[in-house]
């Protein structure tokens, strides 16, 4: 790891950074254990509970915008939620990918969501295959959702189905329109508007990976702006981080290989305990010895981001501690 990398970790002032509310987070004492890096309380102790799975694209320019109409009590006003982020979920889908119908299914059936959201983007640069048309592309992302929709209804029924797509009007404005109406013969609505801020910020270096567990969202992304000083980040959310990159998943290197395209080179990939992903590898081990196995896997992931052209890898796991008060993030090296 070079000197001026941006992974340099010990340089920061999270009294600057951080604002009112979230000063329960700091920064373990080094001197103690030089490998956490960050601590912080960890909210879902108890029997956590999860409302909704949504999936978004990886794009940086509305990962933040997204983030909080998916929170704010005028936008969906979610609590908990499972966050995959991935590109062409809805594609993959709806022509039968076993790794998409696998991720829905343990959201409806383990988690018990009741209700699953879908947000497609328009493109800052319009493909040229919709030529130069903006409507073109909205109705292209419509049908694809509607499509989605129908076969996930028919698969989950009782979970409701949400499809919002993201307009860029006059270039400075993002508008979320929902399209749940069209399914029940109303119409669609415009649901969320706020000011495009990322509308003139080219490209993004950073690529986020990690799990798409609820319980640990906040925090790495904190963290990761706070400490590893990735201002702003594509992000991919999936289930168990590496796991579908050591396995080969043709989603998960299609979304690594545009990454690359786009300009990424810089990779932060955090595992953190009991993750469900890993519920077989893991469950005759010990604490430590669970540690060890994500170790290990994250080793190989890195070696293997290594060998398809990113520069700079970055691996942490997230402990928790004994009474599980407490998320402890850990550098892997
Ligand atoms: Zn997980």
């Amino acid at each position: 790891m070079k000197g001026s990398s941006f992974f340099t970790i010990f340089n920061i002032n999270l009294v600057n950074y951080l604002d009112k509310e979230e000063v329960k987070m700091q920064v373990a004492k080094f001197a103690q254990d030089k490998e956490t890096i960050f601590t912080t309380t960890f909210d879902y102790a108890g029997s956590p509970v999860c409302n909704a799975i949504v999936i978004i694209p990886p794009d940086f320019r509305t990962i933040h915008d997204t983030s909080r109409f998916l929170r704010d009590p005028k936008g969906l006003n979610l609590k908990a939620f499972d966050l995959v982020a991935s590109d062409r979920f809805a594609k993959r889908y709806i022509r039968g990918g076993e790794s998409e119908a696998k991720t829905l299914k343990i959201a409806c059936n383990d988690h018990e969501v009741s209700l699953a959201v879908v947000i497609h983007n328009a493109e800052l640069i319009i493909p040229d295959r919709f030529n130069n048309d903006r409507k073109k592309e909205e109705y292209f992302h419509r049908k694809r959702m509607m499509e989605f929709g129908n076969k996930f209804m028919d698969e989950h029924p009782n979970v409701r189905f949400v499809p919002i797509f993201v307009r860029i009007v006059d270039g400075d404005t993002l508008e979320y329109v929902s399209f749940e109406g069209l399914f029940y013969g109303g119409e669609e609505k415009v649901v969320w508007r706020v000011a495009f801020s990322f509308r003139n910020v080219v490209s993004c270096e950073y690529l986020l990976i990690m799990c798409l567990d609820f319980r640990f969202r906040k925090e790495c992304f904190d963290f990761s702006k706070a400490i590893l000083k990735m201002p702003y980040f594509h992000l991919l959310g999936i289930p168990g981080a590496s796991q579908g990159i050591i396995n080969d998943d043709k989603a998960v290197i299609e979304s690594l290989q545009n990454a690359l395209k786009s300009g990424v080179r810089k990779v932060a990939i955090i595992h953190h305990a009991n993750c469900t992903a890993y519920k077989k590898d893991v469950e005759n081990l010990s604490i430590s010895q669970e540690e060890e196995f994500h170790r290990v896997q994250l080793f190989i992931c890195k070696r293997k981001l290594h060998d398809m052209g990113f520069e700079e890898v970055f691996t942490a796991f997230v402990r928790l501690s004994e009474d599980r008060s407490l998320m402890r993030f850990v550098v892997v090296k």
